[in-house]
């Protein structure tokens, strides 16, 4: 079982922790800053460092799936893990420029949900770029969603997570926006992820504290997938000339 300190301040960029297991699926410590893929976001990248100074490159981050509650650090292609046999005392440290881009997408992609008032059935944030699948058959406007995106950002909205529970949930079905990804169920509370005056929804991912720091975020590419999917890509503006 991993502590998940990102789940309650995303804006942590490291932490101490001890290595409890290394195996196929990577190294599992007992608490981290590292996000595993989920919820359409990607996972974290970084590195870990032990009291000797020996850095060890983490390529990913994924929840293990023979451990429950564990979280496997994915050692990029070739690391040398010696060092980090458990009980190993280390620095977990992810990358701060991959993360923020994560967070600021990730956000986006909740202004995106209020613009756009139709389920949504794909996702995937990562710091490229990212996209999001509306079930809907209508013409999307591209250059009135960056109207849009361009003031929710401009007014500056508090981002914030509480806990709810899953009463509360099941006596608002409208909260859940996602037909394919559904909020954990079973642990009795969940996470919702609340835009002040703009988007409430379950989610368990990270994201910046004010929608101000989303930032230079655009759509870049509207396109018909299917005859009931539209699908909007997110990039960062490119930076204006001279
Ligand atoms: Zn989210």
């Amino acid at each position: 079982m991993t502590d998940e300190l990102f789940r309650e301040d995303a804006s942590l960029l490291e932490c101490s922790a001890t290595v409890l297991a290394v195996d196929d699926a990577g190294v599992v410590l007992d608490r981290t800053v590292f996000y595993p893929l989920g919820g359409g976001q990607a996972g974290d990248a970084g590195a870990l460092v032990n009291e000797a100074g020996v850095v060890l490159a983490i390529a990913d981050t994924r929840k293990h799936k023979e451990r429950p509650g564990a979280i496997a650090h994915v050692p990029a292609p070739g690391a040398e893990l010696s060092a980090f046999v458990p009980g190993t005392r280390v620095v977990a440290r992810i990358d701060a420029e991959r993360r923020s881009a994560h967070q600021r997408f990730h956000t986006a992609t909740h202004l995106l949900c209020a613009l756009i008032p139709h389920p949504v059935d794909g996702c995937s944030i990562t710091a490229a770029h990212a996209r999001l699948d509306f079930h809907m058959n209508e013409p999307l406007d591209k250059d009135a969603i960056n109207a849009g995106l361009a003031r929710l950002v401009a007014e500056a909205h508090p981002v914030r997570h509480r806990w709810i529970s899953e009463e509360e949930l099941d006596a608002n079905p409208g909260l859940v926006r996602s037909m394919s990804v559904q909020p954990p169920r079973g642990l009795g509370r969940v996470r919702v992820l609340e835009i002040e005056g703009v988007d409430l929804q379950p989610c368990g991912g990270t994201h910046v504290a004010n929608t101000a720091d989303v930032g230079d975020v655009v759509v870049t590419k509207i396109e018909k997938k299917s005859a009931m999917t539209r699908r909007v890509v997110l990039g960062f503006a490119e930076p204006a000339a001279g």
